[in-house]
């Protein structure tokens, strides 16, 4: 068999501990519990792990914690589902807040060394001074503090000595640097707002990129791999990381995944939720792996779409569509087989008994020998579009004298129909061929067709949600207007009575199932015992217009 050629990562790390430079990697994965994950993350997971397993090495869970008014330990509780149940195991769980007093510290050590100052300007001053990339920008003029003032005023900010706003610790590079960020970022601010993890212990908070570089570092993170963004934070991570002269940790950038027909940020995702667009982050429409898994999405088909997507340097749209033939190739290999009967049309069998009902096999998995049982009696439902009053061309389902084979029973044979005063049918009187039994027939008679039904006596009324794409635009990257023009009004459709066979009043949340000639589903949360609610996960073939 071929070998896959390696990513640029693989290349790195392989060439890494070729040369000696690691005996083992680390990568980490640094969710900031501000959301639920979405496939975006999934890509990220199954990267930082993925590389971890492949090369043998360790791979952290490590929330990115250091913005205590977005951050929510019901976030943290499904970020931690989620990876587990993306199929992957964490080496330690920790968060950037357990370093809080490490990166204090940290601070202490550049104000010491001149490298970072107390500045009391107000955000607009300090923009207005900036400069922009063409132009350098001016000294704030907080800028030649001595170390000793620096040191005294950062001790009363973490103090609470100031208000929200009122003062910042800058590091101090160089306000004509070219890159931007490397123009005194600030590193400290003071928020006096509780923590989700440290209370009302600190009120000052590190910035992100005063936290995640030294995170990295404290952890002995080798790789640390984040997304294309984050280029131009790298100087500064690294500059950070020279002068406190700390573990050398090494950013590395990939492209963020981008899918059509999705948005995935999770402050948007949020604003869905909250003005109620979805029901909530799970709702099945959504781009969440919470909603996936509601949706019956399954893990292995999201690691083999990650894996097929591969590591790209350049960002990019991928088709929906991958994510989609993933998990058909997926479900048809382990979704057992199920009929329902989705808008149904009565089918009475005149030859068969009154009050006589018997027990036929069908098998669960085109593969393997599971079968369950299915009821046949007198009264059938099928599908109203398996009958045609005037058959078309090649139609090879019912019509008046037309046979066709109900699946694992018998075949039939549509004598007569009757219609309402509207002109509706609404029921078909059909014959059926007693030694065409499925697995023992003698009849010789051969049919094309081959229709899914259930039993009227015994199939039991289930709700039906279909689902459609959440946004009608492909790329919602490109878009320059409000996102929630670009909603799709049509994205769920719900069938509120639809028959399905017996067997299914005993599925679990969890299953995946496969009903015959409609799509895979799987049972819904809402569901109750009196009331069976599936989702479609996916239809059996690629079925959306372009
Ligand atoms: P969002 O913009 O959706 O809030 P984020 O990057 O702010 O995403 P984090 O919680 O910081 O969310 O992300 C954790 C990790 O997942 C980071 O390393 C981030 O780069 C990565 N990540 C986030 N979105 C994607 C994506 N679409 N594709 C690949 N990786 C992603
Ligand atoms: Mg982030
Ligand atoms: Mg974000």
């Amino acid at each position: 068999a071929e070998e896959k050629s390696l990513n640029f990562l693989e290349e790195i790390i392989e060439s890494d501990l070729k040369n000696g430079k690691y005996k083992n990697i680390a990568t980490r994965f640094p969710p900031e519990p501000n959301g639920y994950l979405h496939l975006g993350h999934a890509k990220s997971i199954c990267l930082n792990f993925g590389l971890a397993l492949k090369y043998g090495g360790k791979t952290n869970l490590r929330f990115d914690d250091t913005n205590p008014v977005t951050e929510e330990t019901e976030y943290v509780e499904s970020i931690k589902g989620d990876v587990k149940w993306l199929g992957f195991h964490w080496s330690e769980e920790l968060y950037a807040s357990d370093y809080f007093d490490q990166l204090y510290t940290y601070a202490h050590i550049l104000i010491d060394k001149g490298l970072a100052y107390v500045d009391d300007s107000t955000s607009e001053e300090m923009a207005a001074k900036k400069g922009t990339p063409t132009q350098p920008g001016t000294d704030s003029p907080y800028r030649s503090r001595s170390i000793e003032e620096n040191k005294r005023l950062f001790t009363e900010m973490k103090d609470g000595k100031y208000p929200d706003g009122s003062k910042v610790l800058r590091a101090k590079i160089d306000m004509s640097h070219t890159n931007m960020l490397m123009r005194d970022p600030v590193i400290y601010r003071v928020k006096h707002a509780h923590h989700h993890r440290t209370g009302d212990k600190w009120c000052i908070y590190p910035m992100y990129d005063f936290a995640h570089g030294q995170s990295d570092s404290i952890e002995q993170i080798t790789h640390s791999i984040c997304t294309l963004e984050f280029v131009p934070h790298r100087e500064l991570y690294d500059w950070l990381i020279e002068k406190l002269d700390i573990y050398p940790s090494h950013q590395y950038e990939f492209a963020r995944l981008n899918m059509t027909y999705t948005m995935m940020s999770k402050r948007k995702l949020l604003q869905l939720v909250n003005e109620k667009h979805v029901t909530g982050w799970d709702d099945p429409r959504m781009p969440t792996l919470s909603a996936a898994r509601r949706r019956g999405y399954t893990p292995e088909a999201i690691r083999e779409f990650c894996d097929r997507i591969g590591v790209a340097k350049r960002d990019n749209l991928i088709d929906i569509g991958l994510l989609e033939f993933c998990l058909r190739e997926h479900l048809n290999k382990i979704a057992e087989r199920r009929m329902v009967v989705f808008d149904p049309l009565k089918v009475v069998i005149t030859n068969y008994p009154d009050g006589k009902s018997e027990l036929l096999r069908s098998e669960n998995l085109p593969e393997g020998d599971s079968t369950r049982e299915l009821p046949f009696g007198r009264e059938l439902w099928i599908e109203r579009d398996d009958f045609m009053e005037v058959p078309a061309k090649k139609y090879f389902r019912l019509a008046p004298g037309q046979m066709v084979r109900l699946k694992s029973a018998f075949i039939v044979k549509c004598e007569e129909f009757i219609k309402d005063a509207t002109g509706t049918v609404t029921e078909l009187r059909c014959t059926y061929v007693p030694e065409s039994r499925s697995g023992s027939d003698t009849s010789g008679i051969h049919v094309k067709g081959v229709i899914h039904w259930v039993s009227a006596q015994h199939a039991i009324p289930a709700e039906i949600r279909l689902y459609d794409r959440l946004f009608v635009t492909e790329d919602m990257n490109a878009i320059e207007d409000d996102f929630k023009n670009h909603l799709n009004p049509n994205s769920l459709q719900i069938l509120k009575t639809v028959y399905a066979e017996p067997e299914l009043a005993k599925s679990k949340i969890g299953e995946h199932f496969q009903f015959l000639r409609m799509g895979y589903f799987c049972l819904d949360a809402d569901a109750t015992s009196d009331k069976l609610i599936f989702n479609r996960t996916v239809t059996l073939r690629d079925t959306w217009t372009k």
